[in-house]
């Protein structure tokens, strides 16, 4: 048994509602980034180190995964189809956990600029087991009308635990609330001051949905400035907006009665200036932050997430924005070597996925 999550000490009715899977080594550690806020002449900087989250396969996606995997296996679901870009951390994430918990995974991939981080993810969805299928467009149809289009029978007679794009469906909304609680908890004792600001990479916007709603309860001052990565058809004001009020319905009275969505929506900033042309896209900020990262702290930032991020913050230190306020970068991006995880002998790559490693 694993210590209680601080969101089911607040809300003990919520436990029963969000069964949970251990996946994760919560808390996770806060690292004091003084040297790098030195160098750039801010009053303080910490990261919240969530690419530690787990001890093989780290990054925010796992926090969702406890939840959204406990509830395909409560469903007595025997497979999950989700969603991505080919190179998706959470398909990757999805594959590799939901496998070795006896979940047959299907991922339904988007088309991205092959990288080598890209071939990396499908390998490893690849070795877990995974059965990766190509997709043009985003599917907005049901599971079954999905699975009709992919010609795939279905197993066992029940249609797979069905997960949104980065695992922002409600529960994994929630498993942000819990880590915004997280956080309160470390203020709290003495680990970190509290942050003016939250620099955050927003893709699928649950990650920044969590934080906000938790920080309004946590009764933080903090804002949240979510730093978009995706094309603004998948991440906008409008559509945090409507998260927030899908998640609040779904925790019900006991949560909705302390917070509601128009509090947290003010208390997350959405930045657009660092996407660049396309997903993925490494832009000059975002090496520039890579490189600056990787010389004045540990941390190990990814091109197309949590550089962004930290990009936002770096230039927020250079136009003077931060001043001697406290800043906390939450860091996404898992930095757990995958190496020992992907197959060493010949993996079967599907056609439609084949381009992706071409060359290799
Ligand atoms: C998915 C992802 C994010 C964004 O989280 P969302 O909840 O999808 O907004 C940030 N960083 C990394 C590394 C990710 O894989």
């Amino acid at each position: 048994m694993t210590a209680e999550l601080p969101l089911f000490r607040r809300f003990p009715g919520l436990a029963g509602r969000l069964p949970r899977q251990p996946l994760c080594d919560l808390p996770t550690p806060v690292e004091d980034c003084g040297a790098l806020a030195d160098a750039v002449g801010i009053g303080g900087l910490h990261a919240k180190r969530d690419d530690l989250s787990a001890p093989l396969y780290g990054g925010n996606k796992v926090r969702k995964l406890e939840f959204l995997l406990a509830d395909a296996q409560a469903r007595h679901r025997r497979e999950v189809l989700t969603f991505g870009f080919a190179g998706s951390n959470f398909a990757a994430a999805t594959a590799f956990y939901g496998e070795r918990l006896g979940l047959h995974c299907l991922s339904m991939l988007l088309p991205q600029v092959p990288s080598d981080y890209v071939r990396s993810n499908l390998s490893l969805g690849l070795t877990a087991g995974a059965e990766i299928f190509h997709a043009e467009t985003v599917p907005r149809l049901a599971c079954r009308a999905v699975l009709e289009t992919l010609k795939r029978p279905l197993t066992g007679r029940r249609v797979p635990y069905w997960i949104p794009a980065g695992g922002s469906a409600p529960q994994g909304v929630a498993a942000y609330i819990n880590a915004a609680l997280e956080l309160a908890e470390q203020v709290e004792a003495g680990l970190l001051p509290a942050p003016h600001r939250i620099y955050v990479a927003m893709g699928s916007m649950g990650t920044v949905a969590g934080l906000a709603i938790g920080l309004v309860l946590a009764g933080m001052a903090s804002q949240v400035v979510a730093v978009r990565v995706v094309e603004k058809r998948f991440a906008s004001a409008q559509g945090l907006s409507e998260l927030l009020q899908r998640t609040l319905r779904w925790l019900g009275p006991e949560v909705a009665q302390q917070v509601n969505a128009a509090q947290a929506l003010a208390r997350v900033e959405v930045r657009e200036e660092f996407f660049g042309s396309h997903y993925g896209e490494v832009t000059a900020k975002t090496a520039a932050a890579m490189e600056q990262f990787a010389g004045s702290t540990s941390l190990r930032l990814d091109g197309t997430y949590s550089a962004k991020a930290a990009a936002a913050l770096l230039a927020d230190a250079d136009s003077g924005r931060l001043g001697e306020q406290e800043s906390l970068f939450w860091h996404t991006f898992n930095a757990r070597p995958l190496e020992g995880l992907l197959s060493t002998h010949g993996l079967d790559i599907p056609p439609a996925i084949r381009p992706y490693f071409a060359g290799c």
